[in-house]
């Protein structure tokens, strides 16, 4: 782990500022969190004990609207990761021109080990703690590691019992019965799968030529498989957090998906069920797929996973980053030189925010849209934000991320010069 995630979060500005129309004071305001909370939750554990538990929620920058981002649940959840985590949600919503800032929240938690009722009680609990510092025009957290739409319930209805007020704008990733979105459970998913449709438009090659690993078998790589195995691609790895199977032949992903929701695990599931005669699988380490041959990478799992110490070994031409920061300090450097084409986080993951905001603003409207209405506007939007990115990138000679960071610090120049600058405030000006 590098020393401060956030830290490495900001290189990319000063990477990013010489490429874009943006005023050095502005670009100084987005170095900083504008608001950072730590909280402690206590809960009462089914065996009468009692746990505290520490939490964080940070809002990055609001300028270009309300706060937007998840909440996690991890053992590793920590401030500096939280920022970081914020940092990245300003930019993911100034790349793709919805109008949000940035924020994130996290617990120290391992929720695999909490019953049902814990995590609930922890949930609720939580929003207890940083009810003053969210709401539905002020900052709006939704899923992340680890949390689903039945946290993102109980979170809705713990803040609107507090307000007194059914509140349903305040969360998104709600369950579709309390004002959740259609298409919202598998949008990040998607968002990765039009990415890498745009790069199969782009260079011309044809599905069933390539082969792609996922590091990572949550909500965002099983959607991503499915639909990329639906058009032919050939899925030749998947992990999770136990482990990895490698097929040369590729898999079969409904299947997989079937039994890795029963068994909660990947490793070793061509062993057992019914699925285990249908195909040979290796098993493999995390580590190890992210260096196999593969033509797309996909790691969609935490973040810095490819660091200084092993992108050399990264064989993949193509990495499609599902996870936010999967890249690490140092590693984008060694990519680059070798000709790895990035599609960063701050593009790539955004189809999660971007359905999201779409569930606020139906929300906030009452009305809600068929699924195909949400898939289209999403196909729309990644598809056009994309190529605004690539075309940058081609542009300026420059790394796909660094475009990316481009393109958001135009809009982001746009709204906070759109208050005024030095030059609006000089003396010469106001005399
Ligand atoms: N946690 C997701 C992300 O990192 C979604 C955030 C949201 O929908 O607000 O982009």
């Amino acid at each position: 782990m590098p020393t401060s995630l956030f830290k490495d979060a900001i290189t990319h500005l000063d990477k990013a500022a010489k490429f874009a129309d943006i005023e050095a004071e502005s670009l100084e305001r987005l170095k900083y969190c504008r608001a950072t909370l730590e909280v402690s939750v206590p809960v009462r554990m089914d065996d009468g004990s009692l746990r505290v538990f520490t939490g964080y929620r940070v809002r990055h920058d609001d300028t270009r609207g309300p706060t937007k981002g998840g909440i996690r649940f991890h053992p590793n959840v920590s401030l500096d990761e939280v920022k970081a985590l914020s940092f990245w949600m300003t930019f993911k919503c100034a790349v793709m021109g919805i109008p949000y800032g940035g924020a994130k929240g996290g617990v120290m938690v391992d929720p695999k080990h909490l019953s049902r009722l814990e995590l609930e009680r922890l949930s609720r609990g939580f929003i207890e703690q940083i009810v003053d510092f969210i709401g539905p025009d002020t900052d709006i957290p939704a899923p992340d590691v680890y949390t689903n739409a039945m946290i993102m319930g109980w979170m809705m209805d713990e803040y609107s019992k507090i307000v007194r007020q059914y509140t349903p704008a305040v969360i998104t990733g709600k369950p579709i019965p309390l004002g959740g979105s259609l298409g919202r459970n598998e949008a990040t998913g998607r968002g990765v799968y039009y990415c890498i449709k745009e790069l199969e438009k782009k260079l011309g090659w044809t599905p069933e030529d390539k082969t792609v690993a996922i590091q990572g078998f949550g909500n965002l790589g099983q959607h991503v498989a499915a639909l990329l195995h639906q058009d032919g691609y050939r899925i030749v790895a998947i992990s999770d957090s136990q482990g990895g199977i490698y097929s040369d032949s590729g898999f079969d992903i409904p299947s997989i998906i079937h039994t890795k929701n029963d068994t909660k695990r990947v490793r070793a599931v061509y062993c057992e069920g019914t699925v285990c005669e249908v195909v040979e699988a290796k098993q493999i380490t995390n580590e190890e797929l992210l260096e196999l041959d593969v033509d797309i990478l996909i790691p969609a799992a935490l973040e810095d996973v490819i660091t200084k110490d092993n992108a050399s070994h990264i064989k993949a031409p193509y990495i499609v980053e599902g996870a936010n920061g999967p890249i690490g300090h140092g590693a984008d450097d060694i990519l680059a030189k070798r000709d790895i084409l990035v599609v960063p986080d701050i593009l790539a993951n955004a189809g999660g925010v971007t359905v999201s905001y779409y569930e606020w603003v139906q929300n906030k409207s009452g009305y809600y849209w068929d699924v195909d209405d949400i898939h289209k506007r999403l196909e729309k939007r990644m598809s056009e934000e994309f190529n605004n990115v690539y075309n940058l990138m081609e542009q300026h000679h420059c790394d796909m991320r660094t475009a990316a960071y481009v393109h958001a610090l135009n809009r982001l120049g746009q709204a906070i010069e759109a208050q005024g600058t030095h030059t609006f405030f000089s003396e010469e000006v106001l005399a």
